[in-house]
């Protein structure tokens, strides 16, 4: 299918002509037999792992990996510290600081079904540090004071703009293991490879929105009909939709990002209801070894 495709689109020649191949949906490279055998092609989960995903798709291990640190990791941490806010139950231990009368205690806090749990960590601390830090606590705890000086900061470390790439690659993986290569081989779907190639540079405009649904394991896609102007594939992960280029007169990203930027308030929550077809969640593997060419 890749090869009919991209034969269309003039790029053919890139391919092995004698071989079977798989290439990476991610980076468009083309790997023959040996290279898949050899192990050049790893499961890739669609979200990611550790934002609840499953294997959908087989992707480069080169393109694999630079996503698991380059972007997941922030994805990860983001979701860690959003979750802590909540007050999610989810088994994550957060490295934290606390604070009795400025004096500092390291340690971790983890919300557990019984609650909030917090714990010095006896190696991070200097001993005095942490001996004066239990003297303070106990002395407030022992006068019963009804508003102690005390404070604790959690401590992730994620960026807001790979976080997001990590979700949009996850559209982008989805959005082909449902739509096939017709759908991202075309010109305005390029962008999303290059942004994804080079994480720093400003080429994509975000355009990722929060909806007010509590259904976070909910996972779909939508090829979005009405309203017009705002017509996209919308790959929604629970409260998270990432909005793709449509199908039909696709609108590119700047006029994507133009359309939905004025659709949203100031909680980057969608305003108006889309609707249109429904696909199914894409299942694994939907696309292996492409032919020979004929
Ligand atoms: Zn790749």
């Amino acid at each position: 299918m890749f090869r009919v495709v991209a034969g269309r689109l003039g790029m053919g020649d890139v391919l092995p002509a004698n071989e079977e191949f798989y290439a990476c949906p991610s980076c468009l490279m083309a790997y023959n037999r040996a290279a898949v055998i050899a192990g050049v092609l790893t499961e890739e989960h669609v979200p990611p792992k550790a934002l609840g995903g499953r294997s959908m798709l087989l992707t480069c291990t080169q393109c694999n990996s630079i996503s698991g640190s380059s972007f997941d990791a922030h994805a990860a941490n983001r979701l860690d510290a959003e979750e802590f806010m909540r007050g999610t139950a989810n088994g994550r231990v957060l490295p934290a600081t606390f604070h009795v009368d400025g004096i500092p205690l390291r340690g971790t806090a983890q919300w557990t079904v019984d609650g909030l749990q917090l714990f010095g960590v006896p190696r991070q601390n200097d001993p005095r540090v942490q001996a004066a830090h239990l003297q303070a606590l106990n002395a407030y705890v022992d006068s019963g004071h009804p508003n102690p000086p005390i404070s604790f900061t959690v401590h992730t470390r994620f960026d807001e703009a790979r976080a997001r790439l990590s979700w949009i690659r996850a559209a982008y993986l989805a959005a082909f293991t449902a739509l096939g290569w017709s759908y991202i081989l075309r010109e305005v779907m390029e962008p999303f490879r290059d942004q994804l190639r080079q994480p720093d540079a400003k080429i994509i405009p975000t355009y990722m929105l929060r909806s007010s649904s509590d259904a976070t394991a909910e996972r779909r896609i939508l090829l979005v009909e009405h309203p017009d102007e705002l017509r996209c594939v919308a790959v929604i992960f629970g409260e998270l939709s990432v909005f793709l280029p449509g199908i039909f007169r696709p609108l590119n990203c700047e006029q994507l990002a133009d359309a939905f930027g004025r659709c949203r308030d100031a909680n980057d929550q969608l305003q108006v209801s889309l609707q249109g077809k429904e696909m199914p969640w894409p299942q694994w593997p939907t696309y292996f070894l492409d032919g020979p060419a004929e």
